[in-house]
């Protein structure tokens, strides 16, 4: 059944918490994904209209857009091969069941930010009209793990998108590197990768030259400047979910 997630064909052993830092010498001994399963995920995020520029190969991940994140040992969705943007973008959204409870997980290398995470998860269980609810668990089973991962220089944070109805399984935070930031900075990081694993894509991805274009949430189009799913401003970006932000994920949840 590809609907489990757990799906044993798919998992690879594969240390997810490896980032870009893989490629040196001094990794840890990690088995890559296999060849074929990283040329399926490839074919995947291609099939979903990013360009093959815009891939970055990570090792153990492709990295889309700075920090969205499609793990090679990724479940793929099963689709018939056509590229369908709007589907898809339909279709990734986590099902009203799981949006109603996504369990998060906190990794003890991120513990020490419990009070951002709490922030974050606040922001989204408050938005009026809309059953999305992120509920803190102890440990398994959950939907979604935050781990803290050196992403290299410039990059807060990565999520991942939902796939099978499921949210995004993973948030890795660049702990060291946003520390300096102020809390509402630090809370905002971990709040727009949340918004990733729920679908969102960047709100300013036009202005970033981000392809393909993100497709607007219905009765919520246009820019917005005071969104929190604006991308490329850590550290100076909106702290809290903007009215649009809110309206978009009543609208979607
Ligand atoms: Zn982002």
């Amino acid at each position: 059944m590809i609907k489990n997630l757990k799906n044993v064909a798919y998992i690879a052993l594969v240390a997810l918490a490896i980032s870009s830092c893989s490629k040196t010498k001094d990794a840890p001994a990690v088995e890559e994904p296999k060849q074929e399963q990283s040329d399926k995920v490839l074919n995947y995020i291609k099939s979903l209209g990013f360009p093959a520029s815009s891939i970055v190969d990570l090792g153990t991940e492709y990295m889309v857009e700075e920090d969205i994140s499609f793990p090679k040992d990724m479940e793929v969705p099963v689709t018939d091969g056509t590229p369908k943007l709007e589907q898809y973008y339909t279709g990734t959204l986590v099902s009203p069941a799981n949006a109603a409870n996504i369990k998060v997980f906190v990794d003890p290398s991120m513990t020490s930010m419990n009070a951002e995470i709490t922030n974050a998860i606040a922001q989204w269980n408050a938005v009026a009209g809309s059953a999305l609810h992120f509920t803190l668990v102890a440990g398994a089973p959950y939907d979604i793990k935050i781990i803290n991962a050196n992403l290299g220089n410039g990059v807060c944070g990565a999520g991942t998108f939902p796939t099978g109805g499921k949210a995004g399984n993973l948030i890795r935070i660049n702990k060291a590197y946003i520390a300096a930031n102020s809390f509402a900075q630090r809370a905002r990081t971990i709040c727009h990768e949340f918004g990733h694993n729920i679908s969102f894509r960047h709100t300013n991805w036009a202005a970033l030259g981000e392809s393909p274009a993100g497709i607007n949430v219905p009765g919520v189009p246009g820019t917005d400047a005071a969104s929190i799913m604006n991308g490329g401003q850590c550290g100076s970006g909106a702290t809290v979910l903007s009215a649009k932000d809110k309206a978009a994920t009543a609208a979607l949840y």
